[in-house]
């Protein structure tokens, strides 16, 4: 089939890797487009630059998005001229916290206290409410801990305020969590669904630094728990497609922090570590194919590669690892690649993550 991709970064790129084998040709809508290079046609445009969504569209038989911020006018369009997954409510939730937020509490899902934030006056009586710690954050366009602030003593209201105001900001109550899960999961067309296993996330500074799949000492009942959420917004949107949640787990509860309706960074593990690829699943669900088996290879690990490329013959090196660059610019706290690691026990494992990470500048 011929694929839209709209959006043409890291995730456009291994989906292509993961589509081409199968047949599929890719057209890709990104104004830059340095990751998808060679890996189909690009249109080097915005998502909102309408001339050139028609000429994705006609081209194509299916499209899907790979960057949350496409705006929803410009999905809708591309929407109502070829089959595009997952749903553009989907996107309408994910790209703003408070809808978001209402959303899942909407389907049952906790969430943390939240309060929408628009003046000054509005954040003390927010901070009031909800207490401190809390995290300041903007409703859109936040990503990798951009647009957020702690809050933790009532001075650090006003240079929080400071830097966020300008746009819609949303006050979250502090969640007090042991650690940060997600789920990765995937519907096809005919309803049937798979989960790959919860993993534990770890980040600093807001980005995700790695994840362990599945997540230590994960238990059936989080894990159905996690289905049990993910379910809900499966069936509310009629969703197609990989959808990712990130979760903090507070004892036996998950609390869901976000959604991204798209292959996730807490994925890439599948690439190695899983039967069938989160990438791969996504492709086979859009088009209407046989979801794969989301079966897991052992202990598997991945370590984002931020900021400056690391010496890839000294990672190689490294037993069970692979490395993937994506083609991309080095700039400080950018995600330029990652490594992925299998091992058959989680002291191996671990000891394998600590390998990477000293070659890592920013691990
Ligand atoms: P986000 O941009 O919402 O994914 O937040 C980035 C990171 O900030 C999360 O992965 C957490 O480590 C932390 N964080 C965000 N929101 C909260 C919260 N309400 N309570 C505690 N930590 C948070």
């Amino acid at each position: 089939m011929k694929i839209g991709v709209l959006g043409g970064g890291q995730l456009g790129r291994m989906l292509a890797l993961a589509g081409i084998p199968h047949g599929h040709e890719f057209v890709f809508l990104e104004p830059g487009g340095e990751a998808v290079r060679g890996l189909g046609e690009l249109i080097a445009a915005s998502a909102d630059d309408y001339g050139a969504l028609e000429r994705l569209t006609t081209s194509v038989d299916v499209a899907t998005y790979e960057f949350e911020n496409v705006p929803v006018s410009a999905a809708r369009v591309a929407a109502s001229r070829v089959p595009l997954h997952p749903p553009v409510e989907a996107l309408h939730y994910a790209q703003d916290r408070v809808h978001e937020k209402t959303f899942f509490r909407e389907l049952g899902i906790p969430t943390a206290r939240f309060v929408p934030v628009e003046l000054r006056a509005d954040l003390d009586k927010a901070a009031g409410m909800l207490g401190l710690p809390a995290m300041l954050k903007t409703r859109r366009f936040g990503y990798d801990g951009k647009g957020q602030r702690v809050l933790r003593v009532p001075a650090d209201l006003g240079a929080a305020w400071a830097h966020l105001a300008g746009t819609p900001l949303v006050l979250e109550a502090f969640v007090p969590f042991t650690r940060e899960l997600s789920i990765v999961a995937v519907r096809g067309h005919d309803g049937a669904e798979a989960f790959y296993p919860l993993v534990e996330n770890v980040h600093r500074d807001g980005i995700l630094r790695r994840s362990v799949a599945p997540a230590p000492g994960l238990t059936a009942a989080l894990q159905s728990l996690a289905e049990t959420h993910v379910r809900r917004v499966f069936e509310r949107l009629r969703y197609v497609g990989v959808l990712a949640i990130e979760f903090f787990q507070v004892g036996d509860e998950l609390v869901a922090n976000e959604m991204a309706p798209r292959v996730h960074n807490s994925g890439h593990w599948t690439i190695e570590g899983a039967e069938t690829s989160q990438f791969e699943n996504h492709l086979r669900a859009i088009c209407g194919l046989p979801l794969g088996d989301v079966g897991v290879h052992g202990n598997v690990a991945m370590v984002n590669v931020i900021g400056q490329e690391p010496d890839a013959a000294a990672i190689l090196a490294i037993p069970g690892a692979h490395l993937h660059s994506y083609g991309k610019q080095p700039r400080p706290g950018r995600k330029l690649g990652h490594v992925t690691l299998l091992a058959d026990d989680p002291d191996a494992l671990r000891e394998r993550v600590l390998q990477v990470s000293r070659h890592l500048t920013d691990a």
